[in-house]
């Protein structure tokens, strides 16, 4: 595996977030939150409240920055949000995941532990220097950031949907020109 179990989550939490603003929105209640913090496991305060999802929502553009930058870009991106959010790495262990980083605690609310975790996840991007695993979609007009994890690095589409709309429209090529 390329990335720890944790750094996998924070990851995958992070290009979910950032994808559900490209419209149409699909981050526009406190059910859709809160069913994002509960499918990536968030441990600490479940938010329920319109200014908690309206905090979250007002991040999604400085997580899809740190996401796609370039290395160099992102290493500043990481050590601003880590000493802005005055950061203290910590080691801990809970429900299924063994020792692992948190450098922020639970009960801060969701929109700084989301910035947190990401800058701690794009830590590890960066050292490993695996920046080219986030990519945006290669479908046409599409901004989905592809967070690609798979051993050959086969993944292209930020969705199902991307994949198949762009199959089809190769398809479609192809049939004119015959
Ligand atoms: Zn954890
Ligand atoms: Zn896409």
């Amino acid at each position: 595996m390329v990335f720890a179990p944790d750094v996998v989550e924070a990851l995958g939490a992070a290009a979910e977030l950032v994808n559900s603003a490209i419209e149409p929105d699909s981050l526009t209640t406190i059910a859709q939150l809160q069913a994002l913090f509960d499918d990536w496991g968030y441990t600490g305060s479940r938010p329920r409240t319109s200014r908690e999802l309206e905090a979250v929502r007002a991040v999604r553009p400085r997580l899809r920055e740190l996401l796609v930058a370039d290395r160099d870009t992102a290493v500043e991106l990481i050590n601003a949000i880590l000493a802005e959010q005055q950061a203290i790495p910590q080691l801990v262990r809970h429900d299924h995941l063994d020792w692992h980083i948190h450098a922020i605690s639970p009960d801060r609310p969701m929109h700084e532990r989301t910035l947190v975790e990401t800058a701690m996840a794009m830590v590890d991007v960066v050292r490993a220097d695996e920046m080219r695993r986030l990519q945006l979609c290669a479908a046409q007009d599409c901004d989905g950031v592809v967070l690609d994890l798979s051993r050959n690095r086969s993944r292209r589409f930020c969705s199902t949907t991307c994949g198949n709309r762009s199959a089809q429209a190769a398809f479609r090529a192809r049939r004119a020109r015959t």
